[in-house]
């Protein structure tokens, strides 16, 4: 009988899993099952520019379906819970799925209902998060029709998805507002639960003092209890207000619903406790977990979904042969960070070494924390490589799974996202 592979999700995780699986396993002797709520795929980096007017949904969205090799079976129904007992997927169209391996890849869930006041008055009319495809196409129509005052971009609490992207996004309404002519008639806040700009203290010091020299104030420390739509203030649970014409708001995230009714699968906010350098689960042997839906420290994000698949593969390889796991994950991350003007920044980083100046991937390359019209194309052509490369599975021309050290100076990273 054949081996089988269930995989909760077809997002950035669940799609190149499941093609590098069937490229080792061409004769059916594996059967590939993957699941997803939906037919859409979603490039999600391409949700900063949708506000902005730099890109439109259409060109960000895909089927899912066509993203994965022949002989891979897609099931479009949302999960209803997983039984780790039995290793069986229960559906919500009602079928259900036995599995050998299963690979949760169901990534983070949004919710801005866990925030007092968020989606009550206000939401969707001057308050938004570029974080969904609704959220950020209703933002753009926002931010043609807003003529001056105050922007206030909040994080509500980490960990999010891509800890760059607000930042990204400050940067980027400092462009559009300085090309409108409005550029003075705009204050940019910056409210973050973070002590900095970024979690890293290399970056955040440079992403910080970039901040400052465009005049975008940074409010650290800064955790939101409430948001007040109707009379525009932030206010803190510390009783700190930041008032607001427009807010930009990154909601809280936890792991799938799923996760949450599935008994011994997830921790308290339905994210998957995995081994940190195996991507193995801690809940059961045969469960293993690529991408955001994992708890292992290293940022949410498509670069470290795309780095871990490498080690993900090989270790259900090693599992179903009987033999030992590699702990090949070291925590590689690495970020374009849009700064405005056509340039950006780049930043390469691991569990064990924050983000270097130097160059990626080696001694020649891209310029590291140090913003330019190079990386702003790396960025636009990212999405190019997304589709043809990284989802397909194959690995990319000069970039190694493992964070390259050429072209650093190596110092020790704080561990945490
Ligand atoms: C605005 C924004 C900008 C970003 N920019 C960058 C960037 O520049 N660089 C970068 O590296 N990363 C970036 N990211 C992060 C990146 O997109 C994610 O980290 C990456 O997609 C994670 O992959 P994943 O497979 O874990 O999750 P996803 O790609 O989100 O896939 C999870 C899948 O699980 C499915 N699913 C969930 N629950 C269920 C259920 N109950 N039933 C069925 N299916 C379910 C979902 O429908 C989804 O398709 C950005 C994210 C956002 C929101």
């Amino acid at each position: 009988m054949a081996t089988r592979i269930v995989i909760l999700g077809a997002g950035t995780g669940g799609t190149l899993t499941a093609n590098r699986l069937r490229r080792l396993h061409p004769h059916g002797d594996v059967e590939i099952t993957v699941v997803d709520q939906d037919d859409r795929h979603v490039y999600q980096p391409g949700l900063l520019f949708v506000p902005f007017g730099m890109a439109h949904l259409d060109d960000i969205v895909r089927p899912r379906r066509r993203q994965l090799h022949d002989g891979i079976t897609f099931v479009e129904s949302a999960i209803d819970h997983v039984d780790i007992t039995a290793n069986t997927v229960y559906l919500a169209n009602g079928a259900l799925l036995v599995y050998d391996v299963l690979v949760v890849a169901s990534g983070a869930r949004l919710v801005p209902e866990e925030t007092e006041g968020l989606t009550g008055p206000g939401w969707m009319d001057k308050v938004f998060t570029f974080y969904s495809p609704e959220g950020a196409a209703a933002l753009a129509d926002a931010l043609t029709a807003f003529d001056g005052g105050q922007m206030v971009v909040n994080v509500v609490d980490m960990p999010i998805k891509c800890p760059v992207a607000p930042l990204e996004f400050c940067f980027l309404a400092d462009w559009y507002f300085t090309e409108r002519g409005i550029r003075d008639q705009v204050q940019i806040t910056y409210a973050t639960p973070l002590d900095g700009a970024f979690t890293k203290p290399i970056a955040s010091d440079a992403l910080g003092g970039m901040l400052a020299e465009r005049n975008i104030e940074v409010i650290p420390e800064f955790n939101t209890g409430e948001v007040d739509g109707a009379g525009g203030r932030l206010i803190g649970y510390d009783e700190r207000e930041v008032p607001f014409d427009l807010a930009v708001v990154i909601p809280l995230h936890g792991g799938a619903e799923y996760v949450g009714r599935s008994p011994g699968l997830g921790d308290a906010v339905d994210f998957v406790p995995t081994d940190e350098h195996t991507l193995q689960s801690n809940v059961a042997p045969n469960v293993f977990v690529i991408g955001d839906a994992a708890t292992v420290p290293a940022s949410k994000a498509g670069s470290v979904t795309h780095f871990e698949g490498e080690t993900l593969v090989a270790n259900i390889e090693h599992f179903l042969a009987g033999e030992p796991l590699e702990p090949g994950f070291d925590g590689h991350a690495n970020c374009f960070i849009e700064t405005g003007f056509h340039k950006a920044l780049l930043i390469d980083f691991n569990y064990d070494t924050e983000p270097q100046p130097g160059h990626y991937p080696g001694r020649v390359g891209l310029p590291l924390l140090k913003d330019s019209r190079l990386n702003h194309i790396g960025k636009l052509l990212f999405q190019t490589l997304y589709w043809h490369s990284l989802l397909p599975g194959r690995d990319l021309p000069g970039v190694s799974s493992t964070m390259p050290t050429a072209g650093k100076q190596l110092a020790p990273a704080t561990k945490e996202a």
